[in-house]
Parts: structure tokens; sequence; C-alpha cells
């Protein structure tokens, strides 16, 4: 089968990771988690500075911006992206992206990259919930300390303590999950990310809707009935 790609759009908190993981599973795509990415990044020295184009930029001062709800410097953010997508093209890796590109800076240098590696088996989801549901869900939010596996608020998992998986613990994410910060993600999702859902489509890659608020296991079923 060709190689592909599946990109995962929508407002923090509309389960782009839960759906990504399944999908992962599910059609045997890795998975290019870009928070798992810059927060590897983040784990280097902070004083290391990235020389982008003539322009500088230093982990330090990215990882301030991430952990306050920003989004990083576009070009920081799409080398290190960038990067990642080639070394996985160069295996042969199918991908499913959640959470790049998120600007328009950004899109502009990963559509066309994605289209010369990938071809025509791209294929974008929107998954849409209200600013309401946004922020309910991310302040209920947590991961497990062990693999970060992410944990929606359910009824199913609200009681839950320790990670199915793995049995670690459950916890909150410092920072990016308190309700200020939550806030300022909404916001700059709004104007720097829904943007780019025009720009895609001059690219021609269609996005496709999903409704984010019904259960996971439907959500996933509406993406699946695209793909197949
Ligand atoms: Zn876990």
């Amino acid at each position: 089968m060709a190689k592909q790609v599946i990109i995962l759009f929508g407002p923090p908190g509309a389960g782009k990771g839960t759906q990504a993981e399944l999908l992962s599973e599910k059609l045997n795509l890795y998975y290019l988690e870009t928070s798992k990415v810059l927060e590897k990044e983040f784990k280097k020295p902070s004083k290391k500075v990235f020389n982008i184009s003539g322009q500088k930029f230093r982990i330090a001062d990215e990882k301030k911006l991430w952990l306050g709800g920003k989004l990083c410097s576009p070009p920081f953010a799409t080398e290190i992206i960038k990067t990642n997508i080639k070394r996985l093209a160069d295996r042969e890796e199918s991908l499913v992206m959640a959470g790049s590109p998120r600007t328009v800076y950004e899109t502009n240098i990963i559509a066309p990259f994605l289209k010369k590696l990938y071809k025509n088996n791209i294929r974008v989801f929107l998954i849409e919930i209200s600013p309401k549901e946004t922020i309910f869900r991310n302040s209920h939010r947590r991961i497990c300390e062990l693999m970060r596996h992410p944990m929606l608020w359910s009824e199913e998992t609200k009681n839950l303590k320790i990670c199915p998986l793995d049995g670690s613990k459950l916890v909150k994410r410092k920072g990016l999950d308190d309700p200020e910060t939550i806030k300022v993600r909404l916001e700059e999702y709004k104007n720097r990310t829904v943007p780019i859902f025009d720009l895609f489509e001059k690219h021609g890659i269609k996005i496709k809707k999903i409704n984010g608020e019904q259960s996971v296991s439907d959500v996933f079923k509406d993406i699946l009935k695209e793909i197949k």
C-alpha cells in the first residue's frame, strides 16, 4: 500500500491525540505528535540556540511560549516538524499527525513538503467542538505519568486513578491545562490555526469536518468511514 498521511485538526480538547492513537493502531501509522516532539526539544540545554535562515531561536524562549499556551515561533516549530517528517518519510512510514501545522507560515512550508513526499495520499480532518466544550474538557483532562497517554474526561474515565494501559498515575498537565492557559490556547487556535484551513484547500488538500461532540468511538467510526 502507498504510504499515507492523516492530519487531524481541532481546538484543544477535541480529542485529536486520542483519535491519532486509535488511527495509529488500526492503520499501522506512525503517530507524529507535535507536543511530544517539542517537549523533547525543550529537554535540551535551555541555552541551545537554533539558527534558522539567519534568525536565532533560543530553546528557553520557545519553552516559555509553549508553557504559557502560546504557539512556538513558526520557523522554530516548522524546522522541528519538518526534520521529523523527513526522517519518517525516509523510512517509508505512513503518518498520523495531530497539532501540526498550526500557523500560516508552517502550512506554507509543510503542506507542499508533504505533497512532495506523500503525493495525493494526504487526508485532513477537522474535529469540531464548541469553545465551552474545549474549556470543560481541558480543565478535566489528565495524562499518565509514564507514557503521557491522554485521558479525556468522561463518565467512564472520571473516577480512574491509574492509566489502564500501564498502571502509572494519572496527573494534570502542569501549566498547559490551567483555565487561564486554556483560554490563551483557544485564542491562539482561533487567530492562528483556523485561518490555515482555507490555505490547505488552496494547496489542493480537502478538509473533512467531523463532529467531535460524540463518543470517542463514534468520532473514530466517522473518520474511518472517510478513509475507506
Ligand atoms: Zn499510560
